[in-house]
């Protein structure tokens, strides 16, 4: 049976973690919608696009392809995995995400990779508006605090030396600019199950994902 997992919830829940670790364990593929806008995001900073032209902004789209290529993100051929990740392109991923010509290129897309494998998506429209048909749809969070914390935890073990205040406000920004957009706004669908993620693990959540897919 082909099934599509819709995995959505604020910045910091983990939900890429429980995503990959669910696909994993049901060997099935996964999306990570998330890196797909970066790397939109990516491409429009370094082209230098005014992103308040939507001419210029749908023009630098129509020369840009992006691929998942087995966990890495891949932008007009580039391997940019590393390069997205920056707070930089963060920060403008969630400005451009909200812009009209982004989301209708990168939810076709997304559409097309699910329409004829098992496929399980993290983001944060995918069980609203990308796959609203799909009876596996996962709304993943935790407080503000300890999302914050994970993040600066994150950080720290890559090498970093990221300020505590920083690290949650930056959060805090995204999630109030991702939940407050015109268009596909973050929020919890109707039909989701909600798994606050406070005291648990991303194996205990992937845990009662695969459960929850697998009585079904
Ligand atoms: O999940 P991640 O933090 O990588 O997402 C980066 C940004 O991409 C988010 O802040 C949000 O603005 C945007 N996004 C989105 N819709 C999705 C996934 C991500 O708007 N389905």
């Amino acid at each position: 049976m082909r099934m599509v997992i819709a995995v959505d919830g604020p910045s910091g829940a983990g939900k890429s973690t429980v995503a990959k670790l669910v696909a994993a364990k049901l060997g099935i593929e996964y999306i990570d919608t998330g890196a797909m806008y970066r790397a939109v995001a990516l491409h429009l900073l370094r082209a230098g696009t005014d992103i308040t032209d939507a001419e210029a902004v749908l023009a630098a789209l129509s020369a840009l392809t992006i691929d998942l290529d087995g966990g890495r993100t891949m932008l007009n051929g580039e391997d940019v995995s590393g390069p997205i990740r920056t707070p930089e392109v963060t920060a403008f991923a969630s400005k451009t995400s909200a812009l009209a010509p982004v989301r209708e290129k990168l939810v076709a897309l997304q559409r097309r990779m699910g329409a004829e494998k098992s496929v399980i998506l993290d983001g944060r429209d995918i069980g609203t508006n990308v796959f609203p048909d799909t009876e596996f749809k996962f709304f993943v969070t935790a407080s503000p605090e300890v999302r914050a914390k994970r993040r600066f935890d994150e950080m720290t073990e890559k090498g970093g030396a990221p300020d505590f205040a920083e690290v949650q406000g930056a959060i805090n920004k995204r999630d109030y600019d991702d939940m407050h957009r015109a268009l596909n706004p973050l929020r919890q669908a109707d039909d989701a199950a909600l798994i606050v993620t406070d005291e648990m693990d991303a194996e205990q959540v992937a845990g009662r994902i695969v459960e929850a897919v697998v009585r079904k």
